[in-house]
């Protein structure tokens, strides 16, 4: 069985980035991704049209670390086939329905344990992004609550209603907002966050106010929270959204809220992030973060090396912010935006590393 070089764990921006600067410095490497395409994290998660933005994070500059895989504001079908098409003619080895499993420390290399066979490698990245979703966190059953928009026009003719204050939140917001505008429904699109402030990019907010400015009818329900999902008299299941709370002196409380079917419930709340596979994986997390509001980051070396040698992490696996921990052992709050152009910096960079301490150990 070949030995190769990198195996890399997942076939999203930064696993393909991986894949391509390996190829271009002569490693042997073999990409595994569980989906049945490349970026199936993106199929996955992008709203259908989504236009996809090269945001370049603040104090970062210019050029796109990978050309071949920046966006260009094209949709998201558009950008895929593009990546698709660059893949094939690349020739860039991919091994679809490979589940990462595990990952076992030999005396001179790994063995990468997938659902159906097993890889050895000298390095492992894992770039397997962050799809574990939060739970809605309702008291009843919340279960139908879509986590993405499959189809924009299964939500014309009745109020939508779109949960979450971020990028993701957004984009979905435009685009059921322009489907119906397209179709003349003046139903509304309703936008919760659960907090006061809403949090975009610059980018995602220029569309959605565009969006805004042509009709697109949108409504903003600030500081609303999901309370109870329910079945109606007539056996729809329902979410009730708090949307406002009076207190009275008598320590009576008033609430407001209003309830959506759940069919057009779409729910933004992000991602858990792979701290349990880390765990499982036995890395190096730390708890980080300001007093009571610690969490579990994954511990790395500048050039995203994890605690045991020979295996790396990127992209959005290590977002929002990992510990980087320097030659002295000094550990540091490192923020690490969830963007292509992370997760594509990221992969260029660690394989780098790699090829830097192959050739110092020869
Ligand atoms: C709705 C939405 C809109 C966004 N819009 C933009 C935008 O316009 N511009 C921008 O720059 N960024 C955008 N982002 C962020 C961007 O998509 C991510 O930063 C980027 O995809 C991260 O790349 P990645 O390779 O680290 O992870 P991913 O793209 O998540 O890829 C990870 C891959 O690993 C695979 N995988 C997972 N687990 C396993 C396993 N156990 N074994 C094998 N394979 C596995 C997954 O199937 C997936 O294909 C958006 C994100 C969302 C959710």
């Amino acid at each position: 069985m070949d030995i190769y070089d990198v195996v890399i764990i997942g076939a999203g921006p930064g696993g393909l980035a991986c894949a391509i600067k390996a190829k271009e410095l002569g490693l042997s490497y073999v990409i595994l991704e569980k989906g049945t395409s490349v970026f199936q994290g993106i199929i996955d998660s992008y709203p259908m049209g989504k236009k996809v933005y090269p945001t370049i994070p603040k104090g970062e500059t210019p050029p796109f670390p990978d050309e071949d895989l920046e966006p260009s504001h094209e949709s998201v079908e558009e950008y895929v086939a593009k990546i698709n098409a660059y893949v094939e003619k690349h020739k860039i080895a991919i091994q679809l329905g490979e589940d990462l499993q595990d990952i076992v420390k030999e005396e001179k290399d790994f063995r990468v344990v997938t659902g159906q066979n097993y890889y050895r490698a000298s390095n492992v990245v894992l770039a397997f992004g962050r799809n574990i979703p939060v739970d809605l966190g309702v008291y009843g059953d919340a279960k139908t609550v879509a986590r993405r928009l499959d189809n924009p026009a299964d939500h014309i003719g009745a109020s939508a209603l779109v949960l979450g204050g971020g990028n993701s939140a957004a984009d979905i917001v435009a685009a059921l907002s322009k489907v119906k505008r397209t179709a003349d429904d003046d139903t509304p699109v309703y936008w919760a966050h659960r907090r006061e402030q809403f949090k975009v990019d610059k980018e995602v907010a220029r569309d959605l106010g565009e969006e805004i400015l042509l009709g697109g009818n949108i409504r903003i329900l600030q500081g609303a929270i999901p309370v109870i999902g329910d079945v109606d008299k007539d056996g729809v299941d329902r979410l009730l959204v708090g949307v406002r709370s009076v207190d009275y002196d008598d320590g009576m409380k008033l609430h407001e809220g209003m309830s959506f079917p759940m069919k057009h419930v779409i729910a933004c709340v992000g991602t858990r992030g792979p701290a349990p596979v880390f765990a499982r994986l036995g890395l190096r997390q730390e708890m980080v973060g300001k007093a009571g509001k610690e969490t579990k980051r994954i511990v790395l070396t500048p050039g995203f090396q994890t605690s045991i040698e020979g295996i790396y992490a990127i992209g959005a696996a290590i977002s929002p912010a990992y510990v980087v921990i320097q030659e002295d052992g000094t550990l540091e709050r490192q923020k690490h935006v969830d963007l292509i152009f992370t997760a594509v910096r990221d992969g260029v960079q660690a394989i780098e590393e790699i090829a830097r301490r192959k050739r110092s150990a020869s």
